[in-house]
C-alpha cells in the first residue's frame, strides 16, 4: 500500500481545492451534506442544480466517467481526492448523484449507443436527474421477489405495481425500473430493466417522510404505464445483472463518510457541555468512548485503503465492500449513541438553544444515523455475506 499522493495527483488536488474556493457559493455549504442528500425543497434541489451545471461547464463532474461519454477519464485515485476536497469544502451531495453514480455507469456498461447518446449528456449537466425503483414492499433485501410486472404489448411494454423508499422520485426525470417480464421463469431469471420517464401517464409519486421530518424517498405507483420497447436497458429478461452492476456502484459510496470529522465535532462538544457538574471531557467513560470511536475511525480508514488497493491492481471487489458498509454505517448509529449521551433530551430540539447552539446537527446526527445501517443493503444482510464469504461459514 502506498501512502504518497504522486505529484501530479496533488496538483490536480490544489486545481479541484482552489477552483471550489472561488466558486462554491457559501450558501449551498452544509455540515453533513449526507443528512440533506436529497434537496429539503424545490428551490435547494434547482440551485443544487445550477451548481452542477457550472461544476460540469468547469469539468468536474463524471471525473471517472470515459471521455467519450463527456467525463474527465480520471482514475480512481483522483476520485478519491474529488471526494475528500469536495466533503471538506462543505459542497453539498450533486442533485444528479444517482445518475452519476448509478445509472450513468450502468448505462455505459449495458446501454445501446443511443440510449448513451441520448441520457449521459443530460446526467452529466443535470438536465435529467434519475431515481432508483428498484425495492418494493416485500422485496428489498429479498429483491429477486419483486412483483411489479412490465408485459408484453407489441412496440412497447404496459406496467403496473408499486415501488417504495425511491429516493428523490419527487425531482426525478426519470427512473430506472426492475419489473418482472416472465412470471415463468425462475426469481432472478424473468426480471427485466427500463428506462422510464416519470412524466409518464399512470405513475404516481408519494412523499415518504424521516422522522427528520425531511421529505427523501416515495412511493411510486405504476397503472397501466406505456413503455416503449426502445427503453429496454439491456437484454430481456436480463435485468437482475444489469441491477448486480447498479448495486455494485451503490455499494461503493454506501456506509457513510466524513467519520473523523463528526468525530472531531463530538470531541468539541465534550469539552463545551456539562454531565453532573463537570464537564464531560472529565469523564473517564466520555473519554473511553471517544477514544473507541477515533480507533474504529482509523480502521475503517485502512480498510478503504486495502479496498483501494485492490481496484488499484484490477483485481476483483473483495468482501472490503461489506466490511466498509457494515462498519462505517454502524460507526455512524456508535457516534450518534454518543452524541445523545452527551446532550441528554436536548438532542431531541432541532433549533439552536443556548445550551446547545448546534442542536439541529444532533438532532439530525441521531435521527439520521440508523438510515445507513438499511439502505443499499442492510447490516444484517452485510454479515450473512462476511460470514458465507470471509469466514466461510455455512449458508443461513
Ligand atoms: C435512506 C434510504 C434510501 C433508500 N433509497 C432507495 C432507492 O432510492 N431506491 C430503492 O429501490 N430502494 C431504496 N431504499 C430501500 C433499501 O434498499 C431497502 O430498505 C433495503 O434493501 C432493505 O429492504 P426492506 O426495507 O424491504 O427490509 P427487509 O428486507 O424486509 O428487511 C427487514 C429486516 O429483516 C432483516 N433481514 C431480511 N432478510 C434477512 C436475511 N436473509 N438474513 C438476516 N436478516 C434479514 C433485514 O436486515 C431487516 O432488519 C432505501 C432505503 C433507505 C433506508
Amino acid at each position: 500500500m502506498d501512502f504518497q499522493y504522486s505529484p501530479d495527483q496533488e496538483t490536480f488536488r490544489k486545481e479541484f481545492r482552489d477552483w471550489l474556493a472561488a466558486n462554491l457559493p457559501p450558501g449551498l455549504c452544509l455540515d453533513d451534506a449526507a443528512d440533506d442528500r436529497v434537496a429539503s425543497d424545490r428551490e435547494t434541489f434547482e440551485r443544487r442544480r445550477a451548481w452542477q451545471r457550472t461544476m460540469h461547464g468547469a469539468g468536474w463532474v463524471g471525473i471517472t466517467w470515459p471521455k467519450e461519454y463527456g467525463g474527465r477519464g480520471a482514475g480512481l485515485i483522483e476520485r478519491v481526492i474529488w471526494e475528500e476536497t469536495y466533503a471538506a469544502a462543505r459542497a453539498p451531495v450533486l442533485p444528479g448523484s444517482m445518475g452519476l453514480n448509478l445509472v450513468g455507469p450502468t448505462l455505459i456498461h449495458w446501454g445501446t449507443d443511443e440510449q448513451k447518446r441520448r441520457h449521459l449528456p443530460p446526467i452529466l449537466a443535470a438536465e435529467e436527474i434519475w431515481c432508483q425503483g428498484f425495492s418494493e414492499p416485500g422485496a428489498g433485501s429479498d429483491l429477486a421477489s419483486l412483483r411489479t410486472r412490465a408485459v408484453d404489448h407489441g412496440d412497447h411494454y404496459v406496467v403496473n405495481g408499486q415501488k417504495v423508499w425511491t429516493s428523490g422520485a419527487h425531482f426525478a426525470h426519470w427512473i430506472i425500473l426492475l419489473a418482472r417480464t416472465n412470471p415463468d421463469a425462475g426469481r432472478h431469471a424473468g426480471i427485466s430493466c427500463f428506462l422510464v420517464p416519470m412524466t409518464t401517464p399512470g405513475i404516481a409519486v408519494r412523499p415518504l417522510v424521516l422522522m427528520t421530518g425531511h421529505h427523501h424517498f416515495n412511493e411510486v405507483f405504476f397503472t397501466d404505464v406505456a413503455v416503449p420497447k426502445t427503453n429496454l436497458l439491456g437484454p430481456l429478461n436480463q435485468g437482475w445483472k444489469v441491477a448486480t452492476t447498479t448495486l455494485m456502484h451503490e455499494r461503493h459510496s454506501a456506509g457513510g463518510r466524513g467519520h473523523a470529522a463528526q468525530i472531531a465535532r463530538l470531541v468539541e462538544l465534550a469539552r463545551r457541555v456539562t454531565l453532573d457538574g463537570r464537564p464531560a471531557w472529565e469523564h473517564p467513560w466520555v473519554r473511553q468512548r471517544l477514544a473507541e470511536l477515533a480507533i474504529e475511525c482509523e480502521a475503517l480508514k485502512y480498510t478503504r485503503l486495502r479496498s483501494l488497493t485492490r481496484q488499484l491492481r484490477g483485481e476483483p471487489p473483495g468482501p472490503e465492500g461489506s466490511i466498509l458498509k457494515l462498519t462505517g454505517s454502524e460507526l455512524g448509529v456508535r457516534i450518534a449513541e454518543v452524541a445523545g449521551g452527551l446532550l441528554g433530551m436536548h438532542v431531541l430540539v432541532n433549533r439552536p438553544s443556548d445550551a446547545v447552539s448546534d442542536a439541529p446537527r444532533w438532532f439530525n446526527r441521531v435521527l439520521a444515523a440508523r438510515q445507513y445501517t438499511i439502505s443499499a443493503g442492510t447490516s444484517e444482510i452485510q454479515r450473512n455475506i462476511i460470514g458465507e464469504r470471509v469466514l466461510g461459514l455455512p449458508k443461513g
